[in-house]
Formats: structure tokens, C-alpha cells, sequence
């Protein structure tokens, strides 16, 4: 996502050193207490050595490593270390407040984000195969940008608070309760990403319709470099009639 600095006022501390914030509530949880994975997640692969090359760049919509299975984590080294920082990097240098890993082109199931950006470093946090617990506090709209979708923006609905629990960079089970509804979109925009969903998929027709020659441009754009990809290709507009709209 990208950041709207005029806009927010969100409050996270880092659960590095298990810092308390305003609005998010985190907490190592007990082992072996409820923390087992989901049955979902047992189906994706795992993960113990972590590749990638850096410097890391960040890949553009409709790159197929977009909609790739991200696998979960099993590692917790340096290495995991090394790549969060390498992530956090490069959202910082796009000016960003997220960054999961399938947007470098890594797919493992890790997020990193600092919901006030690069002028408030310090703020970070690294989460390692996360999951929504629960959804909370009705929903609502908000705008969202994305880093793999550049100069894109469109309102997506979001829950406004929910509960989560992941790993941190040590592996250590940490439950956060996101109370503010700028870092619960964060965070649900960038686990949308672990499970290969981008938010063009949840704008309304309507709104899609507004960035509907953006999306194109850069499938095309994407196309004349890569003219062998398989990528998904946004579907017509409900209602497309005459010429390209294809039969089924
Ligand atoms: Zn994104």
C-alpha cells in the first residue's frame, strides 16, 4: 500500500521488544496453547531455506508470482532477518507502508509494514505465516494503493478492526489485536497478497471501472516484455457487448 501521510494518524509500535501501542494490543502467546496451524494452512507448501536475489525489486500487476501459492515458513534464521530487512528497504524507497513477500517475486507467507512510513522508522513489524482470527467492528471503505500497481488507487472494503496471530522474525507466536482501521487495511491488504489476492479483485464493478485502463495499460506494458507469461488478465466489464468481449 502506499502511504497518504495527509490522511492517517495510525498509531503501531513495534512488537519488536513487545512494545504496547495505542489501538493494537500484542502479546507472546503461550505455546502450545491454541496456536497450531490451520488445517488451510497444512495444504500450502514449506518452506526451510529462504532464496531470493537481492537487491530485491518489487514486480508489477499481473506478474504470475502475484497469484502464486506462498508457501509458509519454517526458518527462522538470519536469513528470515535479512530478507524483512531487505523487504522493509525497498517499501521505504517506494514510499510504502507494506510489503508482502510475493511482491519481490519470494513466495513465502511474510509481511512486513510500519503504517506511518519511511518518516517514522522504527515503527516495523515482520509477520511470519499470519492469519485473521477474527473480523471485528463492522466494515467500511477506504482508498488503497498498491506498490505492484503503480499510480493505482480505489476504494476497498475493509474490516475495521481484527484479531490475528502469526510468528515474529524468531518464530515466537505473537497475537495482535488491530483496533486502528489504518493498520487492520494494512494488514489485510498485505495477507490478501500471501494468498495470491490483489485489491482490483475487491474493488465494485464500479470502482474497477475507474482504473480499468490502468490495469490494462499495465498488463499490456507487462506483455511486451514478458510476451511467453501466463498471466490472469482482468475479466470485461459486466454487461461487455460487441467486439472482444469473449463468448462465455
Ligand atoms: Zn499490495
Amino acid at each position: 500500500m502506499l502511504l497518504r501521510p495527509t490522511l492517517r494518524s495510525a498509531v503501531l509500535l513495534p512488537f519488536r521488544g513487545r512494545q504496547r501501542a495505542v489501538g493494537v494490543q500484542a502479546q507472546a502467546a503461550k505455546s502450545g496453547k491454541g496456536f497450531g496451524t490451520t488445517a488451510k494452512l497444512q495444504e500450502v507448501p514449506v518452506v526451510t531455506k529462504l532464496e531470493w536475489t537481492s537487491p530485491l525489486q518489487i514486480i508489477k500487476y499481473p506478474d504470475p508470482r502475484l497469484r502464486a501459492v506462498n508457501a509458509k515458513i519454517n526458518v527462522f534464521d538470519e536469513s528470515l532477518m535479512r530478507l524483512a530487512k531487505e523487504m522493509i528497504e525497498i517499501m521505504y524507497q517506494d514510499d510504502g507502508v507494506g510489503l508482502a513477500a510475493p511482491q519481490v517475486g519470494v513466495n513465502v507467507r511474510l509481511m512486513v509494514f510500519n503504517p506511518m512510513g519511511r518518516d517514522k522508522p522504527g515503527n516495523e513489524s515482520i509477520l511470519v505465516n499470519p492469519e485473521i482470527v477474527e473480523q471485528l467492528g463492522g466494515k467500511e471503505l477506504g482508498e488503497e494503493g498498491c506498490l505492484s500497481f503503480p499510480r493505482i488507487y480505489g476504494d476497498v472494503e475493509r474490516s475495521r478492526q481484527i484479531n490475528v496471530k502469526a510468528l515474529d522474525a524468531t518464530g515466537q507466536p505473537v497475537k495482535l489485536t488491530l483496533t486502528d482501521p489504518w493498520v487492520a487495511r494494512i494488514f489485510q491488504h498485505e495477507f490478501d497478497h500471501l494468498q495470491g489476492v490483489l485489491f482490483h479483485d475487491r474493488m465494485k464493478p464500479s470502482v474497477l471501472e475507474t482504473v480499468r485502463p490502468e490495469l490494462v495499460a499495465l498488463e499490456e506494458a507487462f506483455l511486451a516484455d514478458h510476451p511467453a507469461a501466463k498471466v490472469q488478465r482482468l475479466a470485461p466489464a459486466k454487461g461487455a457487448k460487441g467486439f472482444g468481449a469473449p463468448k462465455k
